[in-house]
């Protein structure tokens, strides 16, 4: 990014996007002096070039912007220590998507930018959105708060699409945020310990699709549906509530209303990724999102069609014959497996790992519908003792045994459409560095099955 040519940055916190915004501004001429409170991570955004320092240190007179990585206090329940240094010099606090919005305006201000935001779904509207776009055969670039840092994503440029998932702390040090398409789901209590109040919270949410050329608002909650109402939301959302104007739920699909009628109808059934009242939600936001950039219904019909989901959470890998199988690998608690084992009739269960305080004992009414167990990891014992004499277990030890006894008597099984689902309510650090290994050791094991189709291509 150049934005920041010949300035002196000061930046603190070196996880994932903060050492990618570090070499971005480099890359783009500006002097960096970074920091964080975990010395490792000083020495590793040394390690690869990075400018580095103590910033209590610094001569805050000469510094032109604070970079703040999004998670560190801007406000509540008190400003980080960086941000007081920048506040008493005069020094403007931004974040990442603040030096993306900058280098668009500079060098490609007409390519589409999709940034979508709210208290749920986020993740899943983007992706969704992304996949469609893509599908479409658009030069589609993915990222944010989900997956890659939105610096290290390819730069803006004119017939590009940017599809952007913005987390509140993004927006709250964005203030030149002015996307093509903004979209805002949802409103709940959230992350309050970071913003206050909810009157905080919606207002930096607000942020986001006010100031976007065409704004998609979900308004099946009170301050959502404020927010669509004080800005005249182009594009009202809904799942409960009948719109004279906008994009709401009708039986299995969407429609979008125009003065009183139905003018198009998405079909959503048999979709397995987008199942459940929420989900209906975020393809009716992305379907908004996906005509502004101006796809045509086929081509939408046909990105929805073929959604996998998101990567880890109920991703539908594949099928062989009747047998469907599922990689739930970000399910690290019990609470995040209940939504797996509450949406199957008949599962053959992949779980464990490092376990988390309560185990799986929540689960017990779900049990009925376990065909099998197959414990992996150090939590099989706990495990193995809840589950007696009410599921069938089998002790497998690793992943890649697992699967394969699991897909076996799968295929044996007589029910409709068994389900071999890794949901381990478990931690992963036992056996793999972080769910997303897990979850992509689970999918290239399943994908390396004999006969498997995948899903969505
Ligand atoms: P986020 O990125 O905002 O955390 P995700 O798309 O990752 O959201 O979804 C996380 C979980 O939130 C899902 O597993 C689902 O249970 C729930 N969820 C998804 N979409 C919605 C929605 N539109 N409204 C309410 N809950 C949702």
């Amino acid at each position: 990014v150049t934005s920041m040519a010949g300035r002196h940055v000061a930046l603190f916190g070196l996880g994932g996007s903060g050492l990618a915004t570090a070499l971005a501004l480099q890359a783009g001429g500006a002097r960096v002096t970074a920091w964080d409170d975990n010395a490792a991570k000083v020495a590793e955004a040394s390690a690869r070039g990075v400018g580095t320092g103590d910033l209590r240190a610094l001569d805050w007179s000469g510094v032109d912007a604070l970079l703040l990585s999004p998670g560190v206090p801007l406000t509540h329940p008190e400003p980080h220590w960086t941000v007081g240094l920048a506040h008493a010099a005069g020094v403007e606090v931004i974040g990442d998507v603040e030096l993306f919005c900058r280098e668009r305006a500079a060098i490609a201000p007409g390519a589409p930018f999709v940034a979508i935001t709210g208290t749920n779904g986020k993740s899943t509207t983007t992706a969704l959105v992304a996949h469609i776009l893509r599908e479409a055969g658009l030069d589609v670039q993915m990222g944010g708060n989900i997956g890659t840092a939105i610096l290290s994503l390819e730069p803006p440029s004119e017939g590009r699409v940017h599809v952007v998932e913005c987390s509140s702390y993004q927006i709250d040090l964005a203030p030149s945020l002015k996307p093509t398409v903004g979209v805002h789901l949802n409103l709940s209590p959230d992350h309050l310990d970071r913003h206050g109040t909810m009157e905080n919270y919606a207002a930096i949410k607000e942020r986001l699709v006010a100031r976007a050329r065409i704004a998609v608002v979900g308004v099946d909650d009170d301050y959502s549906a404020a927010i669509a109402a004080r800005i005249r939301a182009g594009a009202p959302v809904s799942v409960e509530r009948t719109l004279a104007d906008g994009f709401m739920r009708d039986g299995t699909g969407v429609v979008l209303m125009r003065g009183g009628e139905a003018v198009e109808r998405y079909d959503l059934a048999g979709i397995g990724s987008l199942r459940g009242a929420h989900n209906a939600q975020n393809a009716a936001a992305a379907i908004a999102a996906a005509r502004v950039v101006g796809l045509d219904r086929a081509a939408i019909e046909r990105g929805l069609r073929t959604f996998p989901g998101l990567a880890h959470r109920m991703e539908q890998v594949g099928r062989i014959g009747r047998v469907l199988f599922v990689n739930d690998s970000k399910a690290t608690n019990a609470d995040s497996t209940e939504k797996a084992l509450s949406s199957f009739e008949r599962v053959h269960w992949i779980l464990g790992g490092k376990a988390k305080a309560g185990g799986i004992a929540p689960l017990a009414p779900y049990f009925p519908r376990v065909a099998k167990a197959y414990l992996i990891g150090e939590a099989s014992d706990a495990f193995a003792a809840t589950l007696d004499g009410q599921v069938p277990v089998e002790r497998c030890g690793t992943l890649d045994v697992a699967v394969a006894r699991a897909a076996a008597q799968a295929a044996e099984d007589g029910a409709p459409e068994p389900v071999v689902l890794l949901s381990p309510a478990c931690a992963s650090f036992d056996q793999f560095p972080n769910f997303e290994v897990r979850g992509d050791r689970f999918r290239s094991l399943v994908r390396a099955l004999p006969g498997l189709v995948p899903v969505g291509g």
